[in-house]
């Protein structure tokens, strides 16, 4: 093969063929030709068999030959034949299609970035809001709007009220200290603020387990935390707790007291309760305005 056939790298670096035809991967057919109705060439060849991997052995008893191709590892098939000519057509076909492929993709990417961008632009305060929070789920919105190019529309309705709720949290918590010393038992009145549960891995044997995340405070305004499986409140519960001081954080960006081994001693009140005794206050308050009126 002379160097002017060889300018292209894929396309110049055909073996010798006898017949002057080549099998789909290119490699050189020898000996007859043939073609089927269509016109199409086919030659014959070796295949190796796909049933024993080529080993020719059965693959439930290594003693045994494989049925498919007799203990020969290959099998005589007839397969298509190609010109160069055919097969540089396909190849530029395929290398045409590779780079198809390399700038839908690139236009894919430029796309998103262009909507995050106008994203950005549309909603500068909130996303300058978003960046610098220490919110998990803001977190993943940011990193979201990158991803993806924008926010959905649920997602956009979302991003602020997670952020109004940082906020007024981090508002409500401005006086959190530390409570206690590790390893202190208390009894302290607290009230549920927020919890989350997740599926977190058991700490001893198999399987998974439903994890607690519970956030309480104080009348004080102090924050207290616990994260087990045996312990949780609904928001607005009020009780009296005894705990032992694990340690003190500041995960979510306020002093917070860890606490385990968690028990109720008392619930003092839940958020519907209190709710029916504000509901009947005005009920009673309507009442008295009304008794108290002037009659017609
Ligand atoms: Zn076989």
């Amino acid at each position: 093969m002379s160097d002017t056939e060889s300018i292209d790298e894929a396309d110049g670096a055909r073996p010798y063929s006898p017949s002057g035809m080549y099998f789909a991967d290119g490699t050189p057919h020898k000996g007859q030709v043939f073609e089927n109705e269509a016109g199409k060439a086919f030659g014959e060849t070796y295949e190796g068999c796909m049933r024993c991997n080529g080993s020719g052995r059965w693959s439930k008893n290594r003693r045994k030959a494989c049925i498919a191709c007799e203990g020969e590892g290959e099998k005589f098939i007839q397969a298509r034949l190609y010109t160069p000519a055919e097969l540089d057509a396909a190849d530029r076909r395929r290398k045409k299609a590779a780079e198809t492929r390399v700038t839908k993709q690139a236009e894919r990417e430029a796309n998103i970035i262009a909507k995050h961008q106008a994203f950005v632009e549309a909603n500068p305060d909130l996303w300058a809001r978003a960046l610098v929070s220490e919110d998990k789920f803001v977190q993943r919105l940011v990193i979201a709007s990158q991803t993806w190019g924008g926010l959905t529309d649920a997602q956009l309705k979302a991003l602020p009220e997670a952020l109004d709720r940082l906020a007024n949290e981090r508002a409500f918590y401005a006086n959190s200290v530390p409570v206690g010393t590790p390893g202190e038992r208390m009894d302290i009145v607290v009230t549920c603020r927020a919890k989350s549960s997740f599926l977190s891995k058991k700490f001893k044997g198999r399987g998974m387990q439903e994890v607690h995340l519970t956030s309480m405070a104080d009348d004080e305004g102090r924050a207290f935390v616990s994260i087990t499986s045996a312990f949780t409140l609904d928001v607005g519960d009020k009780v009296l707790l005894r705990g032992t001081v694990k340690g003190h954080d500041e995960r979510p960006g306020w002093p917070r007291t860890v606490l385990n081994r968690v028990a109720v001693l008392e619930v003092i009140s839940t958020l519907a309760s209190r709710q029916e005794a504000e509901a009947a206050e005005q009920v009673r308050e309507e009442e008295w305005d009304h008794a108290s009126a002037p009659s017609m």
